[in-house]
């Protein structure tokens, strides 16, 4: 199907997330890649080729705000190359499209040239923002040395990130990272699970040069995320202006506060501990790892009831980096567990689209909205496990308005 053609979506059901209700009775118009017309049926223009969807529910793409492509050379012992990660990613990014995630947010390692690669066509794939390599101190979560390693080569340890320290340093990385092409800025604001030298409680980087890394990116326009556990570091970063907490599970009430006065988002990651609770071992991790792990997993889920609660936009993110991708949508359970379906699927729609700036153009079925569009076999708010990886119901994605699958060639007509 072109994208350019126009044509209307009929006898489906439209999952509208702002409202949390389903429409019935009513058309969706596609012209030129948008959603150009949501009106009743029987109000189409004349002659306007359609397309019944056979009682199907039409749900807004899925949209992944911490997702990672190009990330996973280290359990392979240093030995994989740039040109084979990059084949690979493209075989990550058309099984996200399929699984109905039409934008990603990309945490860090991909770059520019991934999203050309995806807007050119050359991989199918979901929309990418991309962070390009991720900033991190001397000892910080992406630095990947061991300890007897004394290389201080700075500019690429680790592949996915550069280490930068004190006021030059990182001002230079924020421009070299949007040189490249970077849409937002990823920074590493404390401890991780999956690195040796470093405790979670621990915040890194210094408040000034956070504030400085937040004034060169905003300056051209950029903003940005920061990988951030313990509630003393989400409250340094916020306070320094990140707009965009990651992970965040052991956020306070206080903390969620300061994060709605300064207008910054929570992306969760909750399925990764979950998955890598199962994979972890196998990969590597020593028994240190196991255990944060752990304590993230049970941390987690107090975390997104107490950002709700605040009033935090909550996004949705997945982070699987090691563990198997399929695993991408099973997060969204985790996430109606605490707040229904309803709310659950706001996060990885609306509430994401305003985590990358695309608010009224992504995320929901609404004039003027690219028509990424999903159609599934289930009702969406009778329980997400429909775009979980045991219980999948989407049988047909739009990408603005492109066929990218059509398991019952609904779609082949027009
Ligand atoms: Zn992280
Ligand atoms: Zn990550």
């Amino acid at each position: 199907m072109s994208e350019t053609q126009t044509f209307a979506i009929t006898n489906g059901k439209i999952v509208d997330v702002v409202a949390g209700e389903i429409i019935d009775g009513k058309a969706i118009v596609v012209s030129d890649g948008k959603i150009s017309q949501i009106v009743e049926t029987g109000a189409l223009p004349d002659g306007i080729e359609t397309v019944d969807v056979g009682g199907r529910y039409l749900s807004p793409g899925l949209i992944d705000c911490h997702a990672h492509v190009f990330i996973g050379q280290f359990n392979d012992g240093g030995h994989v190359l740039a040109s084979e990660m990059t084949a690979r990613s493209g075989k990550y990014l058309a099984e996200m499209l399929q699984r109905g995630f039409t934008t990603i947010r990309d945490a860090g390692g991909a770059d520019q040239g991934h999203k050309a690669a995806q807007e050119q066509g050359l991989f199918p794939g979901p929309r990418m923002f991309v962070a390009g390599r991720i900033l991190s101190q001397t000892g910080g979560h992406g630095d990947h040395r061991g300890r007897a390693d004394t290389c201080s080569c700075s500019s690429q340890i680790g592949g996915i990130s550069m280490i930068a320290d004190g006021i030059d340093q990182v001002r230079w990385a924020v421009r070299e990272n949007v040189r490249q092409g970077a849409d937002q800025i990823k920074i590493m604001a404390g401890g991780g699970v999956s690195s040796p030298g470093d405790k979670l409680v621990h915040p890194q980087y210094s408040l000034e040069e956070i504030a400085t890394i937040v004034e060169e990116a905003d300056r051209v326009g950029r903003y940005v995320m920061a990988h951030v556990y313990s509630d003393i570091g989400i409250r340094r970063a916020v306070e320094c202006g990140v707009r965009s907490i990651e992970h965040g599970n052991f956020l306070s009430a206080e903390s969620a506060k300061a994060m709605v006065d300064r207008e910054a988002h929570l992306v969760p990651t909750l399925i990764t501990y979950e998955a890598d609770a199962k994979y972890g071992m196998s990969f590597g991790w020593a028994p240190e790892n196991a255990e944060k792990n752990a304590e993230v997993l049970a941390s987690g889920l107090k975390s997104l009831e107490v950002a709700l609660a605040a009033g935090v936009n909550v996004g949705y993110g997945t982070d699987l980096c090691w563990s198997p991708k399929s695993y991408q949508g099973d997060g969204l359970m985790i996430h109606q567990k605490v707040c229904g379906p309803v709310e659950a699927l706001r996060h990885a729609t609306v509430n994401n689209a305003r985590v990358v700036r695309m608010d009224g153009q992504i995320g929901e079925l609404a004039e003027g909205a690219l028509a990424d569009i999903l159609v599934v076999d289930a009702n969406p708010y009778d329980g997400l496990e429909c775009f979980s990886q045991h219980d999948n119901k989407i049988v047909g994605v739009l990408q603005a308005s492109k066929t990218v699958r059509d398991d019952h060639g609904l779609f082949a007509g027009v």
